[in-house]
Order: C-alpha cells, then sequence, then structure tokens
C-alpha cells in the first residue's frame, strides 16, 4: 500500500500542530504507526491522498450516518451556501431545527444550537448548576463529554486513549465537585445520592457508553438514574452527542423509554459541519439567556450552512425502515466478526445498538468499565493495522465505537469479514 503523500503530510503536520493533528485519537499513537490524510469520501468510503480506499467504521466519528457526501446533504448545504456564509441575525432553519429536535425527540422542548458536542455539555452543566444553585456533578468512569474541565475527570475517548483521563491544566478545585461513578453499578450510585444527594447539581451519562468502545445499560440502569435524580432533586442530562438520532430515530432516550431533564447533541445534527445542541424542559432552559441569567453565546452558532447539512440529515434518517435496516446490517457485521474470530481461535466478543458497536479482544461480556479496560488493547492495534492494510478503516483505538451508515451494504460488510477472518488469522500468529 503506498502511503508516501500520507507520510510527507504527516511529517509537515507533526512540526506545525501537537502530535501533527487536530484532535488526539487521529494521529494512531495507541495503535502505532502513521495516520492517513483524507482526500475525499463518499458512501462507505474514505479515499486517501495516495488513493487507496478504505471502508469507513468511523464516519467522521459519528456524522456520516447518511454515507459520506450524499448527494442531498451536499445539495441542501450548495443550495444555502450560495445566500451566503453567516448573517449573525437568526435565520428561519435554527427554527426548523429546533422544531425537528422537539418533533423527533419530544423531552427537547426548548433547544439551544452550539457548534460542537464539547460546548453543548459544558453550557449544560451550567444551566444545571444555575438551575439548581447547587455545584457539584456526577459523570461516570469512562465517559467522555467533550473537554470541558469539569469532564476530564476519569474520561474516556481520547483521554483513555491516551492514559490521561485526569488532565494536567484542570484546577484541582473544579476537578474536585466533579463526582465520578462505575457505570452499570446500581448501588454505587444509590450510594453516592444517599452520601451527597443534595450537593448534586447534575449526573451527565452517556446512556450508552461509546467513549470506552460500546457499553450497554444492564436492564433498569437507566430508569435507576432517573429515579435517583428525581428523589434527590437533581438534574439528569442524556449526552446524546454519540447516540442522538444513531441507536433510534428518537436517541437512547425513545430506546430505553427515558425522559431526561437536559440533553445534548452533537455529529449527525450537523451532518458533517461542526453544531451541538443543548436542550430540554422549557422552564430549565428558559433560564439561559437572553431569557434568563444563565450566560451562553456564540458568534456562529445555529450557523446556516450547519443547518442545512443537519436538517437534511435529519430528513434523511426519517426514511421509513432507515433504523431498522441499520440494525440489521450491524447485526450482520458483528455475527460475521465474531464468527470469523471464533474461527481463528481468537477470543472476540461485540456489543451493539442499531448503527453503533463495540468490538473487544475478550472472552467476557462487556458489561463494564472495568471490563472493557481489561481487554486486549494490544491485540486490538494488531487487528487495526491488518484490516487497515486490507482497506478497512475501524477507529485508531481499543477505545471507541464503531459506526454503521446507510452506505454500509453487503459488498462492504461481506468484504469486512473477508477481510477480518484474514486478519484474525495473522493477529493470532
Ligand atoms: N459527548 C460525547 C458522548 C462524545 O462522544 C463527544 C465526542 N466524541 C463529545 C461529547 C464531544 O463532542 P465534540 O468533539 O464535538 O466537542
Amino acid at each position: 500500500m503506498n502511503t508516501a503523500t500520507s507520510h510527507d503530510l504527516f511529517t509537515r503536520a507533526q512540526a506545525l500542530m501537537p502530535g501533527g493533528v487536530n484532535s488526539p485519537v487521529r494521529a494512531f499513537k495507541s495503535v502505532g504507526g502513521e495516520p492517513f490524510f483524507a482526500k475525499r469520501a463518499e458512501g462507505a468510503y474514505l479515499i486517501d491522498v495516495d488513493g487507496n480506499r478504505y471502508v469507513d467504521y468511523i464516519g467522521s466519528w459519528g456524522p456520516m450516518i447518511a454515507g459520506h457526501a450524499h448527494p442531498k446533504v451536499l445539495a441542501a448545504v450548495a443550495e444555502v451556501m450560495s445566500d451566503g456564509l453567516s448573517f449573525g441575525v437568526p435565520n428561519a432553519l435554527e427554527v426548523t431545527m429546533a422544531e425537528t429536535l422537539r418533533r423527533l425527540v419530544p423531552s427537547m422542548e426548548m433547544s439551544r444550537m452550539v457548534n460542537s458536542g464539547t460546548e453543548a455539555t459544558l453550557s449544560a452543566i451550567r444551566l444545571a448548576r444555575g438551575a439548581t444553585g447547587r455545584s457539584r456533578i456526577v459523570k461516570f468512569e469512562g465517559c467522555y463529554h467533550g473537554h470541558g474541565d469539569s469532564f476530564l475527570v476519569k474520561a474516556g475517548s481520547g483521554a483513555l486513549t491516551f492514559g490521561l483521563p485526569n488532565s494536567p491544566g484542570v484546577p484541582k478545585a473544579l476537578a474536585d465537585l466533579t463526582l465520578t461513578l462505575p457505570y452499570n453499578d446500581f448501588e454505587a450510585a444509590t450510594k453516592l445520592f444517599e452520601d451527597v444527594g443534595s450537593e448534586i447539581a447534575g449526573l451527565i451519562v452517556e446512556p450508552i457508553v461509546g467513549n470506552a468502545n460500546c457499553i450497554l445499560p444492564r436492564d433498569g440502569y437507566l430508569q435507576h438514574l432517573r429515579a435517583l435524580c428525581t428523589k434527590h432533586g437533581a438534574l439528569l442530562i442524556f449526552d446524546e452527542v454519540m447516540t442522538g438520532f444513531r441507536v433510534a430515530l428518537g436517541g437512547a432516550q425513545a430506546r430505553y423509554g427515558i425522559t431526561p431533564d437536559l440533553s445534548t447533541f452533537g455529529k449527525i445534527i450537523g451532518g458533517g459541519m461542526p453544531v451541538g445542541a443543548y436542550g430540554g424542559r422549557a422552564e430549565l432552559m428558559r433560564q439561559i439567556a437572553p431569557s434568563g441569567p444563565i450566560y451562553q453565546a456564540g458568534t456562529l452558532s445555529g450557523n446556516p450552512v450547519a443547518m442545512a447539512a443537519g436538517l437534511a440529515t435529519l430528513e434523511l434518517i426519517q426514511a421509513p425502515g432507515f433504523h431498522d435496516a441499520l440494525e440489521a446490517n450491524t447485526h450482520k457485521l458483528c455475527d460475521g466478526l465474531e464468527r470469523a474470530a471464533r474461527e481463528a481461535g481468537v477470543a472476540v466478543t461485540t456489543t451493539r445498538s442499531c448503527a453503533m458497536f463495540g468490538l473487544y479482544f475478550t472472552d467476557q461480556k462487556v458489561e463494564t468499565y472495568a471490563q472493557a479496560i481489561a481487554s486486549d488493547s494490544a491485540a486490538f492495534g494488531r487487528f487495526f493495522h491488518a484490516m487497515l492494510r486490507r482497506g478497512v478503516y475501524f477507529a485508531p483505538s481499543a477505545f471507541e465505537a464503531g459506526f454503521l451508515s446507510s452506505a454500509h451494504g453487503d459488498a462492504e460488510i461481506g468484504h469486512t469479514i473477508e477481510a477480518a477472518r484474514e486478519a484474525f488469522r495473522e493477529i493470532r500468529g
């Protein structure tokens, strides 16, 4: 595989940008080797600057659920773009977006658009603190909610990948206000709320943990968290930046039948443009400026081009049977990967929820963060490269979920399983 142009670019980039990248996991540091540089993307494929094609199971880390460069999304962007890129005054698409969010996710009675998932989550906890007058927040080990100071405590995703779950630069006084819990542990949550429930402004959770690979909630766990928050007057915040519109049209809250007080979104609602959103109960959202005293703002928030890309994507995913087809394909892929591993004598388990999946090198069923990090990440790294050489791109970290899009069909899934059959044999040695 010729990667000469990528190599040259990465050499230049490393002198200019930390690690040669603008976001840590892209650097391939935990799996070794060098990243490829994208030239373009179409459907289920990424094409690099040297002309190599990869079946892509990352989809720009989530947004591309309808496949890369979808003609309808590109057309919507082109149409809006010709009227100007940003106005700094309200535009009609922002209203349509808020209406669409409320229709698809009924708990989003009111919403505010921002420019990233990070902005959405840090705004949501400011609101939780402002609305309750309390300071402490609760998060879960291995959950990642963007790089806001309060969240870089036992964080997942790149922070976990690089062994930096607690980042230098976060003042201790602030980090001390973030309490952490083991995900899927009922008693630990009950005990924490019994001890300090009256000081907790909000509990934020990835309802399905996609930043420690992919951990599903145990039966009743999210209901348990809902009940604890209600009992102790804390706000329940679902971080659906990853799960939103992916695990069901109405997100994880629809899939599990839970109504959070606040939710955060990103990725899919921007269709590939930089977008995030937070929202929830109207009475809470009215406390945000200018209707209330809690401040949050953004020069480019509600940007018309970004709204157009997001709305076109949300339109596509409302097609009848869209998520059912994705779910069926995810099962096909994961069953095939498990079968291929078994045949090669390699211990692998998968987890799935609609268009999102986890792949762990372990023979155990993974339900906790401790089990996730105990899986064999070195074996994952070898598998990652063996697949990359065969034109299949999984996330370059053992702690990131994989994503399917509607452009992943039998051809791509068949190729992936065939490649995996060889890759498992190769890494077994
Ligand atoms: N929350 C979750 C659950 C995420 O997965 C991410 C990013 N992967 C974020 C928040 C942060 O979003 P962004 O990278 O857009 O700031």
